[in-house]
């Protein structure tokens, strides 16, 4: 009853399907068949750190502390800025490591992001996305990290992006590199699971996040070089598949879904307008708008396509510094004292979403009102409303680490993203060509031991994988969850549309205790 759990960062049916259809992804195809399919849902928010944290405790927000790259420190005087810092683990909660590792299972934990440092675990635990640098202890145990490099000498937890960013042929360098990254993390999780005993494996693969973000046109459109990507890691699904016995599960499931975008809405410039937000200097609001008087005199002269390809190609020959960072740095340049309501996060352009984050000094009506307001944004051009979802904070669940103040999370409509800057005027805007950002509709599939067959599920929550891999396992938890056990994924001799000889066929007598033991389990009371 071993487990493996492979997390793909941003994968989604809209790329899925049509490559499966193909034939391109043979071993996809064969676990969609075979296992579960369903939509997991990733809203609150979309976003990499939070929802690996949220998949890898079965917790909401309150619980595990994660929320963005970053957390906001509270605020000391009034008017002290919100000190932003880097998050690169959660801040409470069990994650399932620590479950199984109290059980006494053996775990191999391999590059789940915001794991850095790495803990303590019954088995070998690298960190991932987010680790500061691969010049610090990246493993447990320590030692680890030599045997790793002696496997595979060029092992990288992620992409350097700063490598390529200026280069002419930069979408080229990030495919090859993605390739490349992917093939060695493949190497690794081989090497472990041939080599040493586990019980459960939970490995997490970035490559769709990072290339969708650039190239969604071409990956939508199934161009070859593009889509090499999915296909190197269907080989690698099926190298996992080759090392399951007919008892043994695996799950995919990935941190949120992915879109394409072409409208933005300026959110930051909306709470600017209501006399929400105050920029710390009259002349950084001035000289943005002057800015923008000219980019509308360009875009009315029809220029403004010219003007991005010009600023794109001095990109590229290094002339125009590109600030960059990894982890989208908060804003600045906000007056903490006369601000009421802000979006401090750049996180929300790609991920599509917005965390508004207001002082307690708004009443509730005011936040009421800007609440009904943001419900009635309509895009001028297409028509289309900006909002598809508005949470307040009883979303991030109820736990230690639930915000103090009070917030309004949105989730815009398909094809709409949200910019946090100040200064352009006018809050709607379009993208130059057709972005990726994150979507809430993510990737689910369970398959093999006790899973029904070619079942299309209803949609699941990023919550509910925990409690649904112990239960898998055959085991209860002495700990809560904030999602729920998916047991309608589970094959029971009850279970309509499933007979019996369908599954003696598929696993004989095995999967018949095996039920009966999960069966058990369940009538006294596992989470
Ligand atoms: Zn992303």
């Amino acid at each position: 009853m071993r487990t493996v759990i492979l997390g793909v960062d941003g994968l989604t049916f809209r790329i899925l399907h049509p490559l499966i259809e193909r034939g391109d992804l043979p071993n996809f195809k064969k676990v969609s068949q075979e296992g579960c399919e369903a939509i997991l849902e990733s809203k609150y928010p979309p976003l990499t750190p939070p929802a690996w944290v949220s998949l890898s405790t079965g917790l909401k927000p309150a619980r595990h502390g994660v929320y963005d790259f970053w957390t906001y420190e509270e605020q000391g005087l009034p008017g002290a800025e919100r000190i932003p810092r880097a998050q690169t683990k959660r801040k409470g909660g069990k994650a399932i490591w620590n479950i199984l590792s109290e059980y006494g299972k053996q775990v191999l934990v391999i590059n789940v992001p915001v794991t850095y440092p790495p803990e303590p675990v019954n088995g070998i635990m690298v960190s991932g996305y987010m680790t500061p640098s691969s010049n610090l202890d990246f493993t447990y145990p320590a030692r680890f990290k030599e045997e790793l490099y002696r496997v595979v000498p060029d092992y990288e937890i992620d992409l350097d992006l700063h490598s390529f960013w200026r280069k002419a042929d930069a979408m080229q360098l990030l495919i090859d590199a993605t390739l490349r990254m992917t093939e060695r993390r493949i190497k690794l999780t081989m090497h472990l699971l041939k080599e040493k005993p586990w019980d459960f494996c939970y490995v997490a693969f970035v490559g769709p996040d990072r290339l969708q973000h650039s190239l969604w046109e071409e990956i939508r459109s199934l161009d070859t070089r593009a889509t090499e990507y999915f296909r190197l890691l269907d080989q690698g699904l099926g190298l996992i598949l080759e090392q399951l016995g007919p008892d043994d599960t695996l799950f995919i499931v990935s941190d949120h879904g992915f879109q394409g975008v072409t409208h933005v809405f300026n959110i930051n410039e909306y709470l600017y307008s209501q006399g929400l937000l105050t920029p710390s200097s009259p002349e950084h609001i001035s000289r943005a708008h002057r800015a923008a008087d000219v980019k509308q005199v360009v875009r009315k002269l029809g220029l403004l396509p010219i003007a991005r390809r010009l600023k794109r190609s001095l990109k590229h020959k290094g002339a125009l510094k590109v600030p960059h960072s990894d982890f989208f740095h908060p804003m600045e340049g906000i007056d903490w004292k006369q601000t009421l309501a802000y979006v401090p996060s750049l996180s929300g352009y790609p991920g599509s979403y917005v965390d508004i984050f207001f002082k307690h000094e708004v009443s509730s009506e005011r936040i009421s009102e800007i609440y009904h307001d943001l419900e009635q944004q309509v895009d001028p051009k297409s028509g289309k409303k900006l909002i598809a979802g508005l949470y307040t904070n009883e979303v991030f669940g109820e736990g230690p680490y639930a915000p103090k103040e009070p917030h309004l999370l949105l989730l815009p409509n398909d094809g709409i993203t949200f910019r946090m800057d100040l200064g352009g005027k006018v809050f709607w805007d379009e993208t130059s060509k057709i972005r990726g950002t994150h979507h809430k509709d993510g990737v689910f599939y369970a398959y093999g031991g006790g899973i029904k067959r070619g079942f299309k599920a209803p949609h699941a929550e990023i919550y509910d994988l925990v409690p649904t891999v112990l239960y898998s396992m055959g085991l209860s938890s002495p700990h809560t969850f904030d999602g729920r056990l998916l047991d309608e994924i589970f094959v029971s001799r009850s279970q309509p549309g499933q007979t019996a000889g369908q599954i003696d066929e598929a696993e004989g007598g095995l999967a018949q205790r095996k039920l009966r033991k999960l069966k058990k389990l369940r009538e006294v009371g596992a989470e």
